[in-house]
């Protein structure tokens, strides 16, 4: 077992999306599952507070991180020998990249996360807020997840069911800060239908004269819609989407659209339908707005930007800015997406 190296006041401006130069008192990076224990033994012996960090991009640092900050380093990717082209098992270490898991099990002809390519972050922190995208949740996907209890320290073997899983939200997240994913196992092959109704990536298809389209035509579309709509963090610093879609209750999403007929309203189920909060935004204006070093995305409203020598407490100013807005205009409260650190 080698021993864990920890680092002092360490800069964590190259592990957080939006690109916020604050400071962790501790780091490590734990690459097993003797080294997680390691770094929970540490972090209990000096009182320190722990906390995961992956690629950081859906957190927003506003201050520096007290205790231990700590890092997954295992990403590797295993896939059961005894799987078939239907269904096989992937078994993926949680430091992996999210995207170069999809590339890969695309390359080893198993469909099911094409949907979900280009999401940045690791494959440790997907199961935390339940990533989706174009139609898809991992939800789908998942078949367990290797966690460790940090009050306890126990290992649990998280089933699908286990993780109460739902839209941009998960066990793991309602219990921030106490477990420690290690593993996440994936059921994937051609038992998944391939999903192209979601509008846009249907369209794009349609266009590309590439219906019915094969797992890597849909990854490439993907690839390609999400390029055109939204920042690349490697060069301006966000965190994706910031405000969740707000989930109204369909008599006020019908009084929405009678004021307001362009907002558009995806029904949920009898009782409630997700608005688009990118619309609202955009409609009060903020869209390509700049001030004090952050700003609103030129071409999405949804998502907030960092020019690269401001604070996290100017973005969230500028978030509650917003908030302020909606609630004004539409009577609709705006939750932030990302966790605000
Ligand atoms: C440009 C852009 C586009 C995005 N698009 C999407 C999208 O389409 N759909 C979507 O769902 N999300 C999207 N996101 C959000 C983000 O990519 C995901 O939430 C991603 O899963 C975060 O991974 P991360 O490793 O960066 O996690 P971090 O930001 O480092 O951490 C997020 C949370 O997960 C916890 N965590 C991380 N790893 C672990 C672990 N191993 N064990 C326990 N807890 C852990 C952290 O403590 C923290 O609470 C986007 C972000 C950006 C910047």
């Amino acid at each position: 077992m080698n021993a864990l190296s920890v680092h002092k006041q360490y800069s964590l401006r190259q592990h957080n999306t939006l690109g916020f130069d604050q400071l962790a008192e501790h780091f490590v990076v734990a690459s097993n599952d003797q080294q997680i224990e390691q770094a929970v033994a540490l972090a209990h012996s000096n009182k320190w507070p722990l906390r995961v960090i992956g690629e950081g991009s859906n957190i927003v640092l506003t201050q520096d991180i007290p205790g231990l900050a700590l890092h997954l380093g295992d990403d590797t990717i295993h896939y059961d020998a005894t799987g078939t082209a239907h269904q096989t098992l992937v078994s993926v270490g949680a430091g992996a990249n999210w995207d170069h898991l999809v590339h890969d099990t695309l390359l080893h002809g198993l469909n099911g996360l094409e949907n979900l390519s280009l999401i940045p972050g690791t494959a440790g922190a997907a199961p935390v807020q339940n990533i989706g995208a174009y139609g898809v949740e991992v939800k789908e996907l998942i078949e367990s997840v290797r966690a460790f209890h940090i009050g306890s320290q126990q290992w649990h073997e998280f089933s699908k069911d286990d993780g109460d899983y739902s839209y941009r939200h998960s066990m793991f997240k309602k219990n921030t800060g106490q477990y420690i994913i290690s593993k996440v196992t994936l059921s994937l092959g051609q038992q998944h239908a391939l999903k192209y109704a979601y509008k846009d990536l249907h369209s794009y298809l349609e266009e590309c004269h590439q219906m019915p389209p094969t797992p890597q035509q849909i990854r490439d579309a993907v690839i390609s819609i999400r390029q055109s709509k939204l920042p690349d963090p490697d060069l301006i610093g966000n965190a994706g989407s910031f405000f969740h879609n707000p989930i109204v209750s369909t008599q006020k999403s019908a009084a929405l659209k009678q004021a307001h007929p362009k907002l558009p309203v995806y029904p949920v189920d009898t009782q409630s339908a997700k608005i688009s909060a990118g619309w609202m935004i955009d409609s009060l204006g903020f869209k390509g707005v700049k001030q004090h070093g952050v700003g609103v995305y030129e071409k999405q409203a949804l998502v907030l930007v960092h020019f690269g020598d401001a604070s996290g407490e100017r973005i969230i100013e500028l978030a509650n800015q917003i908030i302020d807005r909606v609630q004004e205009r539409f009577g609709v409260q705006l939750h932030i997406e990302p966790l605000v650190i």
